[in-house]
């Protein structure tokens, strides 16, 4: 009976008669702060990544320090990952992706990526990669030797694109672009990323001064996550301060941006208060009561594990909880 049938089933597809199967992911993109933290060592949170899912795709934004522990407890498996994409060359963002790159040619359900890892990200990334390879030459050839994990799955397959950006992946109807952002003169390159799919769209500052070029490119997401600095008042003289202050958008600014930028939800990521003996630091809630002096509309101060649903409807927020995943 059931053989009988598959023959008109393909008949009747083949002409059209049946319609495409809907695609359940359609209209749909999945964003989760893996990571908020700056530099700053911090256990609630950790260096800077994000996670976004459209289409089937775990496309990850950063690999800061920890994400490898975040991607398993959101259920991702490190080989499960299929692109991973870099803003800049800070070690905060980075220093996480040697973790996420061997701990994911292991062959166990945490890792088993078993073909090369695809990179992105500006001009230097090509030359990181292949350093990475150089420097833990001993992993490779011991774990191809001693547990026959599969050379391909050890390799990098990195791409690189100029400071200015533009289109860098576009697979199954997810488009990721490009653009250059302002991080400070000397630190270049330095891009943020938007990502479009099926109608929802999120851009992602990377690490940034105010940015009107930001603005142009993320006008009208549903998800903006943007990046913050506050430091205490009395540090206004330190020099350190003062020159990392210079690096990044204050409140006051971001609230400019997300003024212009009109998303559906502004996330704060990448959230640096500056510490300084003997100083108050600086709060959450500070930032955001900075922030409504320029701005009022939909707001967060991002949380690591915090997942974004966007649909046509808008975007919803829930905390994962912050345990081992069983099993
Ligand atoms: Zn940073
Ligand atoms: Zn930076």
């Amino acid at each position: 009976m059931t053989i009988s049938r598959r023959p008109l089933l393909l008949g009747l597809a083949a002409t059209g008669l049946m319609g495409a199967a809907p695609n359940p992911n359609a209209g749909r993109m999945v964003v989760t702060l893996l990571g908020t933290a700056s530099p700053q060592p911090n256990p609630n949170r950790f260096g800077p990544c994000t996670l976004v899912q459209a289409n089937g795709l775990n496309l990850v934004f950063d690999a800061g320090r920890g994400c490898t522990i975040r991607l398993d407890q959101v259920g991702v498996p490190l080989g499960k990952v299929d692109a991973t994409f870099l803003t800049h060359f800070h070690s905060d963002h980075l220093n996480g992706l040697p973790d996420l790159w061997m701990t994911g040619y292991i062959q166990t359900p945490f890792g088993d990526r078993k073909a090369p890892m695809r990179l992105f990200g500006p001009t230097g990334t090509v030359r990181i990669a292949n350093a990475m390879r150089e420097t833990f030459k001993d992993d490779i050839a011991i774990r191809i030797a001693d547990e026959h994990v599969p050379e391909a799955g050890t390799r990098i397959d990195a791409r690189e694109f100029p400071e200015a950006g533009g289109v860098v992946f576009n697979e199954r109807g997810v488009k990721v672009t490009a653009f250059a952002v302002p991080h400070g003169e000397l630190i270049h390159p330095a891009v943020g990323y938007r990502v479009d799919f099926d109608g929802r769209s999120v851009a992602l500052s990377g690490d940034t001064r105010y940015s009107p070029n930001l603005i142009t490119h993320a006008k009208g997401v549903d998800l903006l996550i943007h990046e913050v600095f506050v430091m205490p008042a009395a540090a206004a003289n330190d020099p350190t301060a003062v020159v990392v202050a210079q690096h990044h958008t204050t409140p006051e600014q971001a609230g400019q941006v997300f003024a212009q930028v009109k998303p559906r939800l502004a996330v704060y990521s990448h959230i640096v208060q500056l510490r300084r003996p003997k100083m108050k630091a600086p709060t959450i809630a500070d930032v955001l009561s900075l922030t409504r002096k320029t701005y009022k509309g939909p707001l967060a101060a991002g949380e690591d594990l915090t997942r974004y649903t966007l649909t046509a409807k808008g975007v919803t927020g829930e905390r994962l909880s912050n345990t081992v995943r069983p099993g």
